[in-house]
């Protein structure tokens, strides 16, 4: 997405949603923005979505490559946890790396780690 389209989007939102989105944008310059989160700033993330909730607005990260659950999306995180890396080398998950996430939650979902 480029920035006029960015613009277009984040003027289309809630109100709450418009001013975290323009705190912790989702993309700029036409790229994704990389994230570090304060929880473990070893690992990448990029937003994929905002949601306003009764106590904010919190947002859905994609894990990357280097995350320990590289190409999970997980749901409900405070931005307020982000620190915007910028550094651009957010990748995403191999296929490799999808499949064993994949088979790892099969292994919890079937109470075997
Ligand atoms: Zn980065």
């Amino acid at each position: 997405m480029n920035d006029d389209e960015w613009q277009v989007w984040v003027s289309e939102r809630p109100e709450a949603v418009r001013a975290a989105a323009r705190r912790w944008p989702g993309c700029s310059g036409g790229k994704l923005v990389c994230y570090r989160s304060t929880e473990n700033p070893r690992f990448h993330y990029t937003i994929y979505s905002y949601a306003e909730t009764p106590t904010g607005v919190t947002c859905s990260l994609v894990h990357g490559r280097d995350s320990t659950l590289p190409g999970i999306t997980t749901f409900g995180q405070p931005l307020e946890q982000l620190i915007r890396c910028d550094c651009g080398k957010w990748d995403p998950p191999t296929v490799e790396q999808k499949r064993a996430t994949h088979k790892r939650l099969e292994r919890l979902k079937q109470g075997r780690n």
